[in-house]
């Protein structure tokens, strides 16, 4: 069994065995001349040796580890924060960062990580999409040097965990609107004073760090400010949960609500102004999301199809001898496989600095509503059993309409995509 320990990491990462593992799926080696139903266009055949092993290692964590906990921690609505310490051993948090104990991978590299999170569920890969992407992905962009080398190597081994503010309650998709502001502190010097509130914020009652985004007074400029709970005197900063939610529930979510909370003007990122700060963390989040739905889509196929091939319905036929059965199971597959080759291309041009916002808008928006749309429909094929939250289904299609909803709902995402087509914007 060879291993493989990749560039720049530093600690137990990505260790990865190369032998085949008949429990993870997704990396097969198949022969040229069989049709996979798992792979039919061969992505596999795009990626790296690199990306292969770190694919196999996400695979092999998220079935082995993942999977197990799910049911529960959905039905009782609880999630292990445990789960990112496990996820930063492994080298898969901050994963595409180079340096400060990063792996260093590709984007595709990293698209293959949510993917295999999210094939067990769209929550757990929301929880490590918004400590990599949004808050690490923030703070290696836009912070300053003394800031990364503070908290970078904590949050990618898991044990400094970020959230993510943008949303509030009167502004989501036009966050530009935003009312939460900072304010010179009248008696210090080098202190800003946070209010506002945000909300629908995964992972803030857990946070260590919070990434809140805030109107300067001064000048009215929106800037990204790094408010660490730890630094926050009683009745300044408050988290609560946001309890009973019907999707997402194996993730936890909650509001910011900051009452005049104090923040050291080194953490706040010194020179990005305006929404493109939020924007440019939300694209690497959102590419994330786009292979990632492609793994909830693939699960969803792979139970609906196995499914399908042990009921038996109408003369001792499996379902799966019916052809509106079939075709079910062939739209699903069709989607999830342009999705995925789709989200490779764009990965490969990010990669080269030829990715635009739209065509991660693209991606984002096409996986999403196609994994969303084909998972309603093989919910079908479990009939009444659909509704038993054992066969997983069901958690499937309630997660992937919060995947078409945050990070831009798809019809925001379809304006962003008009506006390049036309030069017409029709936000307002
Ligand atoms: C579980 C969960 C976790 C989340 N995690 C985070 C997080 O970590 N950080 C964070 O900042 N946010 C987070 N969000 C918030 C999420 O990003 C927002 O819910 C999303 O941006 C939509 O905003 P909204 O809910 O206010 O909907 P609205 O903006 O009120 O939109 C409602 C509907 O109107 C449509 N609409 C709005 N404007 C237009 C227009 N001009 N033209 C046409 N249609 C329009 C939208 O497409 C949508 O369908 C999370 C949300 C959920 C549910």
């Amino acid at each position: 069994m060879s291993r493989i320990i990749l560039r720049n990491c530093p600690h137990r990462v990505l260790q990865v065995s190369l032998r085949r593992n008949a429990n993870v799926r997704g990396f097969a080696a198949a022969a040229a001349t069989s049709f996979d139903w798992e792979d039919p266009l061969l992505a596999k055949t795009l990626l790296t040796e690199e990306e292969v092993a770190v694919g196999e290692t996400a695979e092999r964590y998220c079935q082995e580890r993942l999977l197990p906990r799910v049911l529960q921690a959905y039905r009782d609505e609880d999630y292990d924060s445990k789960i990112l310490r496990e996820m930063g051993e492994l080298g898969l948090l901050g994963a595409t960062i180079q340096g400060y104990g990063c792996a260093g991978v590709s984007t595709v590299a990293g698209g293959l990580i949510t993917r295999a999170v999210e094939r067990v569920d769209s929550g757990y890969r929301s929880g490590m999409s918004v400590q990599s992407s949004l808050v690490m992905g923030g703070i290696h962009e836009f912070g300053s040097a003394e800031l990364k080398e503070r908290l970078l190597p904590g949050m990618a081994r898991g044990e400094i965990l970020g959230a993510f503010g943008l949303t509030e309650p009167n502004h989501g998709s036009d966050p530009g609107s935003m009312e939460t502001v900072a304010r010179r502190h009248p008696q210090k010097t080098g202190v800003y004073l946070l209010s506002g509130a945000k909300t629908w914020i995964t992972n803030s009652p857990i946070a260590d760090v919070l990434l809140v985004w805030a109107k300067l007074e001064e000048t009215g400029k929106i800037r990204g400010f790094v408010v660490e709970r730890k630094d926050c005197p009683a009745g300044t900063l408050e988290t609560p949960a946001i309890k009973n939610k019907n999707g997402l529930r194996a993730s936890i979510t909650g509001m910011i609500q900051l009452d005049n909370c104090p923040v050291r003007e080194e953490n706040m990122f010194p020179e990005v102004e305006g929404l493109k700060g939020p924007f440019s963390c939300l694209n690497s989040a959102r590419y994330g999301i786009a292979l990632g739905t492609m793994g909830a889509l693939e699960d969803c196929i792979a139970r609906a199809r196995t499914y399908a091939l042990e009921r038996k319905q109408f003369k001792g036929n499996p379902l799966a001898k019916y052809q509106l059965v079939q075709k079910k199971l062939a739209d699903a597959v069709t989607d999830a496989t342009y999705g995925t080759l789709a989200a490779i291309q764009v990965g490969r041009l990010k990669d080269e600095g030829k990715a635009t916002p739209e065509m991660i808008s693209l991606i984002k928006r096409q996986n999403c509503d196609k994994a969303l749309h084909n998972a309603r429909v093989l919910q079908e094929i479990f009939g009444g059993n659909a509704v038993s939250d054992e066969y997983g289904i069901g958690r499937h299609v309630a997660n992937l309409y919060v995947t078409q909803t945050y990070e831009g709902q798809s019809d925001i995402h379809s304006l962003i995509l008009g506006r390049a087509i036309t030069g017409v914007q029709a936000f307002a």
